[in-house]
């Protein structure tokens, strides 16, 4: 027989404390071009004007990945795992 103690509890999710910089990339809405994933905000920005002045295309889509981590609400500080 297998035995568990189950209960309900608030959990939240927001930046991990741990986390590394944001990754992004720009990716053009007129073709399928994407700018290179960087964590270089101005780098990315500068494929955008690049690709704006080679191609005219001129809507672009900035894509920003940003880890995140869950924690029994009220729990602060870092991560312990
Ligand atoms: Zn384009």
């Amino acid at each position: 027989m297998t035995r568990a103690v189950l209960r309900h509890a608030l959990w939240t999710v927001g930046p991990d404390p741990d986390r590394a910089l944001p990754v992004l990339y720009t990716a053009c809405k007129d073709c399928a071009e994407q700018s290179p994933a960087t964590t270089d905000r101005a780098a990315s920005d500068l494929w955008a004007l690049e690709h704006a002045g080679r191609t005219g295309h001129r809507r672009y889509r900035e894509c920003v990945s940003v880890d995140l981590y869950a924690r029994p609400a009220g729990e602060t500080g870092g991560t312990t795992s």
